[in-house]
């Protein structure tokens, strides 16, 4: 797989991200320290020769956004392609072919990012030149952006974009990650574009107490209140309820498992069933959870140096995740509540409110129309992004509307490749993802609809 005809030459649009996907992968982005310059000037190099300019930031040495525009008639406001361009560090001893090495065997593509996020970020590429070359009557500009930085806290990447540059990046609606498609037990393809995200809480939680020495009882001493406190924690879930993507996450995930636990997850909207097996849930299946409640975890402990010594001052650090529906305002009320303790302090270190999208629009209507062009007979449903955040939500928050997906369908194993070990997407994977967001990006860039926003 070396030098397949690339640019207005070529047809097999598959075999063409194939081939940008694999030169894509031997780029090193891990993050840290992320050096996503020699990726971002890889995919510049490709968009000038199709006679694209494209602008590369450089936030830091080495850290670099690209964006790209193809000018339309102003029908609409802009469409966003969107991926990050760094990845996760790989565990070289662990993998079967080096992460970096773009090797591809027996129709399988490996390398770190292949599925999170460099896959998608491809097919969106091939979508957007194909827009040039087929000179498209363009209703709304298309903007390609690459960002760095994702992986870890998004300053250098969106966050310094939306900070430095708001106006290149200014979108109606953006095409982003937060999902795939799901295979069920019977062949069945289930899509979930993510439309909402979780926020989230960080608090830091003080104790004090006179300090002295360790051989006497100190029950009001900083490390015993802070235990006291932190122990009230663990009790049930709360804010269990089921937002409307909650439970179309819930029913794609029953239909994938079948069967009696399948049948449950399909059904936990009702009030009872939730009540009922909820909880159990839950705690049987730690992802669930997410889907489910408001979580809170304590992640980060520290107190006093020596044995036989009682520190003035305990702290730890919460780790508190809340649904669409609630805030982290209400969260840290809640929090102040149930520790119950008016001693101790409390600083919030971060606060994203969770956020969510219409499920409707020319981006969202399209994707659905080219998944179910490709897989007949397909479940497409608006679904919360189950574990952490995406850069969507910055824009979100601006009044976008962010989808997303990598329109592919993987088997559970291949999906735990992501930040783990071996992650790969096959030929196959990447021919249809490709058709998809090619088929997706040319509606939603040149229908001329109604872009009003939807109310929620
Ligand atoms: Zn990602």
């Amino acid at each position: 797989m070396n030098q397949v005809a690339l640019g207005p030459a070529s047809t097999d649009l598959g075999a063409e991200a194939r081939l940008r996907l694999q030169q894509y992968l031997r780029v090193d982005t891990t993050n840290p320290p992320g050096h996503e310059h020699a990726a971002a000037r890889l995919l510049a190099s490709w968009l000038e020769a199709e006679g694209i300019a494209a602008t590369v930031y450089e936030p830091a040495p080495g850290r670099a956004n690209l964006v790209a525009r193809l000018p339309g008639d102003g029908s609409l406001p802009p469409l966003m392609l969107l991926h990050h361009m760094d990845v996760v560090p790989a565990d070289a001893d662990r993998w079967s072919h080096p992460a970096f090495s773009g090797h591809d065997e027996g129709g399988v593509l490996w390398g770190r990012g292949a599925l999170d996020m460099k896959g998608l970020g491809i097919m969106q590429l091939v979508a957007f030149v194909e827009l040039k070359r087929r000179a498209a009557n363009l209703a709304r500009d298309v903007i390609f952006c690459a960002v760095a930085d994702e992986e870890t806290t998004s300053e250098y990447g969106a966050r310094w974009l939306l900070e430095h540059h708001p106006d290149e990046i200014a979108a109606d609606d953006v095409w982003n990650e937060g999902s795939v498609g799901l295979l069920g037990p019977h062949g069945e393809h289930l899509f979930g574009i993510a439309t909402a995200e979780r926020g989230s809480l960080w608090v830091k939680v003080t104790a004090h107490g006179e300090p002295g020495h360790g051989s006497v009882d100190r029950p009001d001493s900083a490390t015993r209140r802070l235990i006291r406190a932190l122990a009230r924690l663990e009790g049930p879930l709360h804010n269990l309820e089921l937002s409307v993507e909650s439970q179309n996450t819930l029913r794609l995930l029953g239909q994938m498992q079948g069967g009696l636990e399948g049948w449950l997850l399909g059904n936990l909207h009702r009030p009872l069933m939730l009540r009922l097996f909820g909880p159990l849930i839950a705690r049987k299946e730690p992802l669930l959870s997410s889907i489910l409640a408001s979580t809170c975890n304590t992640t980060v402990l520290a107190a006093g140096s020596n044995v036989n010594v009682m520190p003035a001052q305990a702290s730890a650090l919460i780790d508190i995740r809340m649904l669409p529906g609630h805030g982290p305002d209400d969260e840290l009320a809640w929090l102040e509540r149930t520790l119950g303790d008016p001693g101790l302090t409390f600083e919030v270190i971060e606060a994203r409110p969770p956020t969510r999208s219409a499920s409707q629009g020319p981006l969202y209507d399209a994707i659905s129309d080219a998944l179910r062009a490709e897989y007949p007979g397909c479940a497409v449903e608006p679904i919360v992004t189950p574990t952490g955040t995406t850069d969507s939500a910055f824009f979100r928050l601006l009044g976008a509307r962010a989808s997303g997906l990598l329109p592919i369908v993987a088997p559970l194993e291949q999906l735990k490749t992501m930040h783990g070990d071996d992650e790969r997407i096959t030929h196959d994977q990447i021919d249809r993802g490709t058709r998809v967001v090619v088929s997706a990006v040319r509606q939603a860039a040149t229908a001329r609809g109604s872009a009003k926003q939807q109310p929620f």
